[in-house]
């Protein structure tokens, strides 16, 4: 599949919840979903009650692209997450959490995931000393992530760090304070994760 090259706020519009693809732009007035909840498209007044299928496959969705995976990726993390101990759903969701991409976003080293992607693939992230440059990378405890040292990534992950100094940070991330750095204090467990999913529903849709 290729790359989506379209309006991404239209993506939160289909699901109906924020997405948050864009950065600060998400938590402003500025929100497409703000000004219009309808879904795009031009026959959005065709709204009918959806079906069992739809409705586990529109879950499956949301998830897809709050952590921008492709669909092989999706199955890929499912078939691992059935074979860890467990709640598969449960499971599924932390797998997609450690993403490197996901938690340099959390921990405010970028503003958007599509942004720690960017980051991560032009090599400006290092994960305990070491250049990582693949965004599915999954951390683990104890892991130090911060930017390479190089004077660009420094000015530009520094501004973004300053600039989101105020956004709440998931409770097994901890930043440093002074420079733009974060440790993973502990894996996340569900409860630490606060998206707004049935799980259940995709562990339904995956494992037909
Ligand atoms: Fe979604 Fe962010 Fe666009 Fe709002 S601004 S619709 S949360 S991507």
């Amino acid at each position: 599949m290729g790359r989506y090259i379209g309006s991404v706020c239209k993506r939160c519009r289909r699901e109906g919840v924020k997405l948050f693809l864009k950065g600060e732009r998400c938590n402003s007035g500025k929100c497409s979903l703000a000004k219009r909840e309808n879904p795009p498209g031009m026959h959005n007044w065709r709204k009918g009650k959806l079906s069992d299928y739809g409705v586990r496959f529109r879950e499956k969705q949301k998830v897809k692209r709050y952590y921008g995976v492709y669909d092989r990726q999706f199955k890929n993390y499912f078939a691992l997450a059935t074979k860890q101990r467990g709640n598969s759903g449960e499971n599924l969701l932390v797998l997609l959490e450690r993403r490197l991409d996901n938690v340099v976003c959390r921990g405010s080293l970028a503003a958007s995931r599509p942004q720690a992607r960017q980051f991560i693939n032009h090599g400006h992230i290092l994960v305990n000393g070491k250049k990582v440059d693949i965004p599915s990378f999954l951390v683990k405890e104890g892991d130090v992530i911060t930017h390479v040292n190089h004077e660009i990534s420094k000015k530009m992950i520094q501004q973004v760090y300053e600039s989101l100094a105020a956004r709440e940070v998931p409770s097994w991330i901890q930043k440093t304070p002074d420079k733009a750095e974060i440790k993973i204090t502990h894996l996340p467990v569900r409860a630490e994760i606060g998206l707004e999913i049935n799980d259940q529903h995709i562990v339904e849709f995956c494992a037909r």
